[in-house]
C-alpha cells in the first residue's frame, strides 16, 4: 500500500496533477464529491470565470493543454475602467499592449482537465464521493456517497500516498488540523461575491470583449470577464452588509441604476439573479507544515488545499497549477522518492505562495479604488513608459506576475530594487523626470491589480 496514491478533489490542481502523475507512470484514484461534469450541468451561479496567464498556461503546457485551454478563452489585454457616469477608459496590461491574460469558464477549464486526466493510463476517476475522514494511523480514506451513489453504503479505500486538492475548505487538511506543530490560519474578507450574466446582444457582445471590466466603487466593485458565447459573467465583490441590504427588486434595480448605471440595463434577469444566486466569501488560508507522515500514510496539501488566496490578482488557479508541475519536478529530481520529493516540494513553494496571498490582498484596493485616481493613471502610463525604454530591466510587477514565471516570492524585493534604480536612471529621459520622482518617493502605484 505504501506507494499507491489518491488525490482528493477533480478540480483544476487535482486533474492536472493526477495526469502529470499517470504520464509518469504512477497510477492514481481521483476521488471527487461532485457527480461527474461530463455527465452534468454547472451549478447556478457558480460559472466563475478565471483569468489564466503565464504561470497556468506554462503548467498546462506539460500535459499539452496550452492551445486547447487558449482556444477555449478569450484574451483580454487590458482593464477597461467604468466610471459612475458611464464613461470607459481602456488601460493596456502591458507597455506594448500585446500580453493578454486569458478568460475561461472554470467549468470548461475543469472539464478539460478532467477529460485529459480519464484518458490518461493509470488514473482512475471515481465520482460522487465525498471524503468525510482520513485516518493517518491506517491511511484509511471514508467515503460519503453523493449524488447518483446515494443510498449506497459509505466506502473506503486505502492509500499510502494522500494528495489533498479538496479546495480551500479541505477535508483531507481537517485530518491533521490538531496534530501538534501545525500552523493554520483563515483570514475572511469582509467582502464576498456573487456573479451576474450580462448575456449577449443581438448575438454580439454587449461590452468589449478585449478587455476585463472594472466598476470600481471605492469600498467595493464588480468586474465582468467575456465568455465564448458572448455573454460576460460579472462577478460583485461588496461587503455582505451591501449585500444583504438589498433584499427586494426594486431595492436592486434602484441601486444598479444608480452605481452600475451602464450596465443596468444590459442584465435582463438582473433582479431575479441577485436576489437568486448565492454570495460567496474569500478568504486567505495559510498553513504550515502542508506534508504530513502517519503511520498509514503520507498527506500533502495542494493548491487551495495550502494556501487559498483572494482573486485579485487572478493567481489562485495559476498558483495551483505551479505546485502540481513543482511536485512533478520534486518527483524527477528524487528519483522518486515520495518523502524527499514532497519535503522539497513544500519548501519551494510555501515563500512563493505566500508572496502572492500578499499580492492579491494587495490589489484588491488598487482594482476597487485606486484604478479611479489620476495619480495612479500617471503612474501607470509612467511605468509602461519605463517598460519600453529599459526593456528587461524596468518589468512592472504586473507584467512579472501575470506574464512571466519569475517565482512569486522574487518579485516583491525585485520592485523595491527596481524602483530605486529606475526612478534615477528614468529621470534623465525627457519628459519622465517627475513622474520617476513620484515613482521614487512612494512607489506608489506598486500595487497592480488583474
Ligand atoms: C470569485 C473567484 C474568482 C477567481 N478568479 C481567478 C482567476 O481569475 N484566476 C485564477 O488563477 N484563479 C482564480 N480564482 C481561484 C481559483 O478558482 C482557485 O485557486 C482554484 O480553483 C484552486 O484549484 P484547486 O484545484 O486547488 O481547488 P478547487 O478548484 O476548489 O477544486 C477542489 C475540488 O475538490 C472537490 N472537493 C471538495 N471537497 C471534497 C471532499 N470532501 N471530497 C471530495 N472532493 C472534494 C471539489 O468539488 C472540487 O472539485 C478565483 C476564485 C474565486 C472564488
Amino acid at each position: 500500500m505504501a506507494d499507491s496514491v489518491a488525490i482528493v478533489g477533480a478540480g483544476l490542481a487535482g486533474c492536472l496533477l493526477a495526469t502529470l502523475l499517470g504520464r509518469r507512470g504512477v497510477p492514481v484514484t481521483v476521488y471527487e464529491r461532485r457527480e461527474d461534469p461530463r455527465d452534468t450541468p454547472p451549478e447556478r451561479g457558480r460559472s466563475i470565470n478565471l483569468a489564466i496567464s503565464a504561470r497556468g498556461l506554462e503548467a498546462l503546457d506539460q500535459v499539452g493543454l496550452r492551445e486547447l485551454t487558449l482556444s477555449r478563452a478569450l484574451p483580454m489585454h487590458g482593464r477597461m475602467v467604468h466610471g459612475r457616469d458611464g464613461q470607459q477608459s481602456f488601460r493596456p496590461y502591458s507597455a506594448d499592449g500585446a500580453h493578454a491574460i486569458n478568460s475561461i469558464s472554470r467549468a470548461e477549464l475543469n472539464l478539460v482537465l478532467i477529460e485529459i486526466a480519464a484518458r490518461t493510463p493509470g488514473v482512475m476517476m471515481e465520482f460522487g464521493c465525498r471524503l468525510d475522514g482520513l485516518d493517518m494511523a491506517t491511511g484509511e480514506l471514508a467515503f460519503e456517497a453523493v449524488g447518483h451513489r446515494r443510498g449506497r453504503s459509505r466506502h473506503t479505500a486505502r492509500a499510502g500516498i494522500v494528495l489533498a486538492a479538496d479546495g480551500a475548505y479541505s477535508a483531507a487538511r481537517r485530518s491533521v488540523t490538531f496534530r501538534p506543530g501545525f500552523t493554520f490560519s483563515q483570514d475572511y474578507l469582509q467582502h464576498g461575491y456573487k456573479e451576474l450574466t450580462v448575456p449577449s446582444r443581438d448575438g454580439e457582445f454587449a461590452l468589449d470583449p478585449d478587455a476585463l471590466h472594472i466598476w470600481p466603487r471605492g469600498s467595493s466593485m464588480m468586474i465582468a470577464l467575456p465568455n465564448l458565447d458572448r455573454s460576460f459573467t460579472c462577478t460583485l465583490f461588496w461587503t455582505f452588509d451591501e449585500f444583504a441590504a438589498l433584499r427586494t427588486a426594486e431595492q436592486v434595480l434602484a441601486c444598479f441604476g444608480e452605481q452600475y448605471g451602464d450596465v443596468a440595463g444590459l442584465i435582463p434577469d438582473l433582479a431575479d439573479d441577485y436576489l437568486h444566486n448565492p454570495v460567496g466569501s474569500l478568504a486567505t488560508i495559510r498553513c504550515w507544515p502542508w506534508v504530513h507522515h502517519g503511520e498509514g500514510c503520507t498527506l500533502a496539501l495542494v493548491g487551495d488545499a495550502a494556501h487559498a488566496i483572494v482573486p485579485f490578482y487572478g493567481q489562485g488557479a495559476n498558483c495551483a497549477f505551479e505546485d502540481c508541475v513543482e511536485i512533478d519536478l520534486c518527483l524527477s529530481d528524487a528519483d522518486g522518492d515520495w518523502t524527499l520529493a514532497l519535503a522539497e516540494y513544500q519548501r519551494r513553494r510555501k515563500a512563493n505562495c505566500d508572496a502572492i496571498a500578499d499580492m492579491a490582498l494587495d490589489n484588491f484596493i488598487e482594482m476597487r479604488d485606486r484604478v479611479n485616481s489620476p495619480v495612479f493613471r500617471a503612474t501607470t502610463a509612467a511605468r509602461h513608459a519605463l517598460e519600453r525604454r529599459l526593456p528587461g530591466r524596468y518589468v512592472s510587477r504586473y507584467e512579472l506576475v501575470s506574464f512571466t514565471t519569475v517565482p512569486y516570492a522574487q518579485i516583491p524585493d525585485r520592485m523595491r530594487r527596481q524602483d530605486r534604480v529606475t526612478a534615477l536612471v528614468a529621470a534623465g529621459f525627457v519628459g519622465l523626470g517627475g513622474l520617476a520622482g513620484a515613482l521614487a518617493a512612494g512607489g506608489m502605484a506598486r500595487r497592480r491589480g488583474r
